[in-house]
Formats: C-alpha cells, sequence, structure tokens
C-alpha cells in the first residue's frame, strides 16, 4: 500500500482485534480518490465453475484451451500467457502435474479452483519477492481461525492438495503446523506474518 498516496486523508491505527486499518482523518468528498494500490494477486472466486485463468470469463470443457505446459483450461492461446496464469503454470508444470480438465465439473463448481489462492500467493516468492514481503507483513488471524472446525474443513482438501501435489518447497517436517499456515494461505483475508517459506 503506498501511505503517501494515502495521506493525509486516512490516518493509520491498529488493535489487537483488527490488526491494522485505516480511518478517515477529514471529511472526505464523495468520489475523491482516499488511496491507489495494485493487489498482489487476483485469483478466481472460492467455489467457482471452470473459469479461463488469464480473463476469467466461464469455460466449456468442449470449447476450452488446455494450456500446453499445465493443462489447465484456458479460453484461448492468448490466455496461457498472461501474467495471472503464469504463477499457477510453471508450479503445476515443473511439478509435472497435468490437471485432467476433462473431469472437471462445469456445472456446479469444481474444488481444484480453491487451492489457486494458496498457489499464487506462494508463487510470489520467486516471482516477486517486494510483493511477498508484503504479504507476510500483512496481520494473520490464524490463531482465531484455526479454532474454528467449520474453517478447517472448508480449506483443507487445497492444503492436502498443494502439500501432496505440488509442495512448491512447503516444509513437510511439521505437516499439521504447515497444513494450518496453507489453510490461511488459502483464505484470501488471512495473511501469514511468520510464514517461514
Ligand atoms: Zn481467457
Ligand atoms: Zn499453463
Amino acid at each position: 500500500m503506498d501511505f503517501e498516496q494515502c495521506f493525509p486523508l486516512c490516518q493509520l491505527r491498529s488493535n489487537d482485534i483488527e490488526g491494522r486499518y485505516v480511518v478517515a482523518a477529514k471529511d472526505i468528498k464523495e468520489g475523491e480518490t482516499i488511496m491507489e494500490e495494485h493487489p498482489i494477486v487476483r485469483c478466481p472466486p472460492y467455489s467457482t465453475k471452470p473459469v479461463c485463468l488469464g480473463c476469467y470469463t466461464f469455460v466449456q470443457k468442449d470449447t476450452c484451451f488446455p494450456c500446453p505446459k499445465c493443462n489447465w483450461p484456458m479460453c484461448s492461446e492468448d490466455c496461457c500467457s498472461k501474467e495471472d496464469h503464469l504463477l499457477e503454470c510453471e508450479v503445476f508444470s515443473s511439478a509435472g502435474f497435468k490437471v485432467k480438465y476433462h473431469k472437471f465439473d462445469y456445472e456446479n463448481f469444481e474444488p481444484l479452483y480453491d487451492t489457486l489462492t494458496a498457489i499464487r500467493k506462494l508463487a510470489l516468492k520467486d516471482k516477486k519477492p517486494t510483493d511477498w514481503q508484503n504479504l507476510k507483513s500483512l496481520m494473520s488471524h490464524l490463531d482465531i481461525w484455526k479454532k474454528d472446525p467449520r474453517w478447517v474443513e472448508e480449506h483443507e482438501f487445497s492444503a492436502n492438495f498443494i502439500l501432496e501435489n505440488v509442495t512448491m518447497n512447503v516444509k513437510k517436517d511439521d505437516i499439521l503446523g504447515e497444513k494450518l499456515k496453507l489453510l490461511a494461505l488459502v483464505t484470501s483475508m488471512t495473511f501469514l506474518p511468520l510464514l517461514e517459506m
């Protein structure tokens, strides 16, 4: 976040519950820009039907363009080289994991898409180290969330998939600890300041 762009309209505050947050420092006019920042990662929505990982339009089994490197179903050859997709494309291709796109559920939702938020974040470490550092500096709510069995259950598939298929140098010596860190990475709003990867 570029705070120079934000001040003097906002002030940075923090507390033990919310972590860091901003409050208005003066009256803000309707439509006035208060800050500008680029997204660290863009990801498909949670519980989505299959979408192109370059432009996020829905794709279908019979008309999609499977990426030659990783086999994720894309809308076209052009989208295979889009910056967003390259994050996971390299991960899947270097792990030798070919996505079985013909077995996806194109009518309801396809769980493999839920793994991509964590995979794209983890891929930043090598691809965009500055963004990775910014990501790690955000507050984690892991201590609170990991006590909720529904939260763990909801994200366990993604964590297991990464540990078993595209490990991405995630340390396996403490599998439960790593799984919880991954669960937090899977969840868009939660980040890991203590992640040692
Ligand atoms: Zn596309
Ligand atoms: Zn690809």
